[in-house]
């Protein structure tokens, strides 16, 4: 547990703000102005942004500077998860529509995650300064999606901006202020920080970093911050300038590097004053998740592919285990049992029990050593690489359909009645029936009905036609059989004759 340092010192926080809407409606140009105008220190605003958060300084009505945090998220379509994260970060998020455009699928679709996560939202109809642009076209179809605007039959806080020109954009600032402050937000500086992260990279010079956005507490040099089953000292801890800090407090984002394995984006973050403290933490974490594992396995028998994934980023990682969760049948699935950011290296392969069959070893956007590689050709084992994940996915896609495990399925030839019934053995039963459907072949193996309930198995080891052997008999035809089964066959019995295939 962690332990508090001091008395309890509640104060406002300021809100973490993340911008949806339709693609091209205009969210990084709106981020880029509010970048560019309001980052305080000027230098860092501009090129040299390093991490994908970024806090800015407005100054509210009563001319008192206030903090904003954005999140800057990536738009690629693969990074949905990642966006409806975005909402669960954020305390306030900006839903933006073109004036040129208006309502689209995307615009609907943030609406439903900011929806879902319950998160306040202020509408901003951008690009007023198109010639195109129609405002009151695009109120009346958020209207029809039941987005009612202030003064439009609702209380959606909106503003009309162009993010080009940086029209409106001060007061679109305002609103969020205003929508923070209803919801009183609120952090204690003495708490060690806990909060959400929002990015993890392997720096080849620096290791493992993390960005992390504190939604509580505070982040002092010499804490630890675990992740899941990861560790890092905040020895080596940044602001999103990528500017050394020794302290760092909500609404803050922070990039500390040197955590041990690479830490999931979207988890919660937790930081301790003290690393026994931190470690125990994350033996409660591995406590929990073995109990997990063990469940998971009662419950399925499924043949499992075992995956190796390497990425070049926790963003891309995050977007593939989404994906090939996705891809599964009956009998089959993957699973991802080794999985990092970096190249494929010597000991990824080496790692790999020779009891385990099938692996499949993907990089993503990043390339095997040398080493790797010659291990993999020896050991037979296949390396793929891709960089655009939905030709990953269609890969797996066949390599699952070659590898996936055959069904057993039992397949009706043919059934006929049983007309009379002559002498029987301990297992052996000599009858006289007529085929009704299908075939009966020397050799199959049938099961017995009565009434339409199964009453046990037999296999037919002679077959008689006019009284002389024959391999089949065909529907319509009398035949006489000898059949190995434990129970006992009656007249009125009905046999059905059946093949096992696997498909
Ligand atoms: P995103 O996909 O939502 O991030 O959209 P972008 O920010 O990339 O904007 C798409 C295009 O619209 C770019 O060419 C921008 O320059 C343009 N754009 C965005 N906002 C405005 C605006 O307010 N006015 C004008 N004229 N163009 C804009």
């Amino acid at each position: 547990m962690s332990k508090k340092t001091s008395q309890p010192n509640i104060v406002p926080r300021a809100p973490v703000v993340v911008v949806m809407g339709h693609i091209d409606h205009g969210k990084s140009t709106l981020l880029d102005y509010i970048r560019k105008t309001n980052v305080v220190d000027k230098e860092a605003g501009g090129i040299t942004q390093a991490i994908s958060a970024y806090e800015v300084v407005h100054k509210d009505e009563d001319g008192k500077d206030r903090k904003i945090t954005f999140l800057d998220t990536p738009g690629h379509a693969a990074f949905t998860k990642m966006r409806e994260r975005g909402a669960r970060i954020a305390d306030v998020a900006i839903l933006i529509v073109s004036a040129e455009d208006g309502v689209k699928p995307q615009t609907l679709e943030a609406y439903k995650t900011i929806m879902e996560s319950k998160t306040p939202y202020v509408v901003a109809i951008n690009k007023i300064d198109k010639p195109g642009a129609n405002v009151e076209k695009v109120k009346i179809e958020l209207a029809e999606n039941e987005i009612y605007l202030e003064n439009y039959g609702g209380t959606v806080p909106f503003a009309e901006i162009s993010a080009k020109v940086g029209t409106g954009v001060d007061g679109l600032l305002s609103l969020i202020n205003v929508l923070a402050d209803m919801e009183e937000l609120k952090g204690d500086t003495n708490e060690p920080a806990s909060g959400i992260v929002i990015e993890a990279n392997l720096d080849p010079k620096r290791g493992i970093e993390a960005t992390l956005i504190i939604k509580n507490g505070s982040l002092k040099s010499g804490m630890f911050v675990v992740i899941e089953n990861s560790i890092a000292s905040t020895r080596i801890m940044e602001n999103f300038n990528g500017k050394p800090v020794k302290e760092a407090s909500f609404s803050s984002p922070v990039r500390v590097v040197g955590f041990d394995k690479a830490p999931t984006v979207g988890c919660d973050f937790k930081s301790f004053d003290n690393k026994d403290d931190a470690l125990e933490q994350i033996q409660a974490y591995e406590a929990s998740k073995t109990k997990g594992a063990v469940n998971t396995k009662e419950e399925s028998d499924k043949k499992v592919i075992p995956i190796i994934l390497k990425a070049d980023t926790a963003g891309s990682i995050e977007a593939i285990e989404k994906e090939i969760a996705k891809i599964e049948n009956e009998t089959t699935e993957f699973k991802i049992v080794v999985k990092g950011v970096g190249p494929i290296i010597e000991s990824d392969i080496k790692n790999i029990g020779t009891s385990i069959e099938n692996v499949l070893v993907v990089g993503f956007n990043v390339k095997s050593d040398k080493n790797a590689t010659e291990l993999a050709q020896n050991r037979n084992i296949e390396i793929a690489f891709f960089d655009i994940i939905y030709k990953l996915t269609e890969w797996l896609e066949l390599e699952m359909e070659k590898r996936k495990r055959k069904v057993e399925t039992e397949e009706t030839i043919g059934k006929a009645k049983i007309l009379k019934t002559f002498s029987r053995t301990k297992e052996r039963q000599i009858m006289g029936g007529k085929v009704t459907e299908g075939r009966i072949t020397l050799g199959s193996k049938v099961k017995l009905m009565r009434r339409d309930f199964q009453i046990g198995t037999g296999t037919v080891v002679n077959l008689e036609k006019a009284k002389s052997k024959t391999s089949e008999v065909e529907e319509g035809t009398e035949f006489g059989m000898m059949i190995e089964a434990k129970t006992d066959i009656v007249a009125g019995d009905v046999i059905e004759s059946f093949s096992i295939v696997k498909k």
